[in-house]
């Protein structure tokens, strides 16, 4: 291995694209990724019977907004472009046991019965106002709980907004920052794109292109540790030690920092700093369709049930694009040392079905004709309002040790656009440089 050459730390959507900028540029560079495929916690997997390949579903649900533009270009740079589809899926909640309509669109809001008709005309006129103010700034010492049931009126914060923050954010949901929401309010459009056939389909051109470029990506190979050496950068891993000329890890900042020891305590002090929750899925297909009115995504706004939203993926991109499979993703974000994500599918189900059926008195379980489980750390970060003092920059102390994760994506929620983007925009300064 020369000492010319650059390694990337994860080979998720950050990774991938930083890599695949650099190589473009005719720089070699050498990718570690300890899972066994590409795409981090966007990968999909394919759900094709035995003998059969399929399309790739994502392990975890995904689709793209209209403002997601690096996604965007990205997709059509690939050439995969005339696959990208959008549409206007049904977005709903459950309030008191009766799922309602709710999304950006004014006619959504202004019908929403479980709330007097002034607290939804608060509900919107707050809505209206954070997807006009044109900058946080002026948020950015509140909390969202505490500006939303302000401004939006505590029924709607009590009705709406306290369970998404919950179930989301569990007992950190009242110190979460008003900034990260102003961004949800601000980007998130009705239209949602997804990629038929699944975005693993963007990794695995990134990969294919990353090598046809002289570039490496190894998957299932975990970086152990990160030392200096020389003017270069010892990377550890079960391939034994190799010397790089530069590292960009795109592990989350406190795994970097377990990885590299030399990083200093000042250092430590200000960015090792911070909680992120995992997320688990468990992904039904159904012989038949599980929510009513077509229902693509459901918020669960009442208590009790073991989940924190039912999403009906077929009725966002229809059952015959899956061989007429029906396919439910039952979310939750948890911390991450909880039992429930080291739980099997089975397991998972168990607690589930008193759940589902709730939502469906209907359904049993010979409706089921597969399921898979997932489980990821590092997914969701707990966006408080010290968060923003707590992003490092690119650059570390170490000389050519690089960090580029989505933790310093803020204060829009992380997703595959900002993970592209800040790739696209960290490989500009690098090859100026
Ligand atoms: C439940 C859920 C729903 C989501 N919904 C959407 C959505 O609808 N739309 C959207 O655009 N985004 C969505 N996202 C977010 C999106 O998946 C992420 O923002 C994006 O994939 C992050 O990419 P990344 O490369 O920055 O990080 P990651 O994907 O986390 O990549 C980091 C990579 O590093 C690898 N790694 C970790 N440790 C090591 C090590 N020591 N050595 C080598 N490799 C290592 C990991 O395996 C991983 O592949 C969702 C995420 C979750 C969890």
């Amino acid at each position: 291995m020369t000492t010319q050459d650059t390694a990337i730390l994860g080979g998720g959507a950050l990774g991938l694209t930083l890599a695949w900028r650099l190589a473009q540029a005719g720089e070699r560079v050498v990718v570690f990724e300890r899972e066994g495929e590409a795409g981090g916690l966007a990968a999909g997997f394919r759900i094709g019977t035995a003998g059969e390949q399929g399309p790739w579903l994502e392990k975890f649900y995904h689709h793209l907004f209209a403002t997601d533009s690096d996604a965007i270009a990205l997709i059509g740079e690939l050439g995969l472009g005339a696959k990208l589809t959008w549409r206007t899926p049904n977005s709903s909640m459950l309030i008191g046991g009766k799922p309602y309509r709710l999304d950006s669109d004014p006619r959504s809001i202004l019908s929403l019965a479980p709330l007097p008709l002034l607290d939804r005309l608060r509900l919107g006129a707050g809505g209206a106002a954070l997807k006009f103010l044109p900058s946080p700034g002026p948020l950015a010492s509140s909390t969202a709980a505490g500006w939303l049931s302000r401004w939006m009126g505590p029924r709607a914060y009590e009705t709406i907004w306290k369970p998404m923050l919950v179930g989301k954010f569990g007992e950190r949901a009242d110190d979460i920052a008003m900034p990260w929401m102003w961004a949800r309010a601000h980007y998130r459009t009705l239209r949602l794109g997804y990629l038929l056939g699944g975005f693993q389909q963007i990794y695995e051109a990134l990969v294919a292109g990353i090598e046809a470029r002289g570039g490496v990506v190894r998957l299932g190979v975990e970086a152990q540790a990160i030392h200096p050496e020389g003017q270069g950068l010892r990377i550890t891993s079960a391939l034994g030690d190799e010397t790089y000329a530069r590292v960009i890890s795109t592990l989350p900042t406190r795994v970097t920092c377990r990885l590299a020891p030399d990083l200093p305590a000042d250092y430590r002090a200000r960015y090792d700093w911070g909680e992120a929750f995992g997320a688990h899925c468990l992904i039904l297909a159904l012989d038949r369709p599980l929510l009513p009115e077509q229902i693509y995504w459901l918020a669960i706004g009442d208590a009790g049930y073991p989940f924190l939203n039912a999403i009906e993926h077929t009725n966002f991109i229809g059952p015959e694009e899956y061989g007429g499979r029906r396919l439910v993703y039952f979310g939750n974000y948890i911390p991450m040392n909880h039992p429930v994500l080291r739980e099997t599918p089975e397991q998972a189900l168990e607690r589930y079905l008193p759940g589902i059926q709730r939502l469906n008195p209907a359904f049993t379980r010979d409706w089921i004709t597969q399921m898979w489980g997932f489980a990821a750390p590092w997914a969701q970060p707990i966006v408080t309002r010290e968060y923003a003092n707590h992003i490092p920059p690119h650059e570390t102390p170490i000389p050519n040790l690089y960090v580029a994760n989505m933790f310093q994506v803020y204060p829009q929620d992380r997703g595959q656009n900002y993970s592209i983007r800040l790739a696209n925009r960290l490989a500009q300064r690098l090859l100026a440089d």
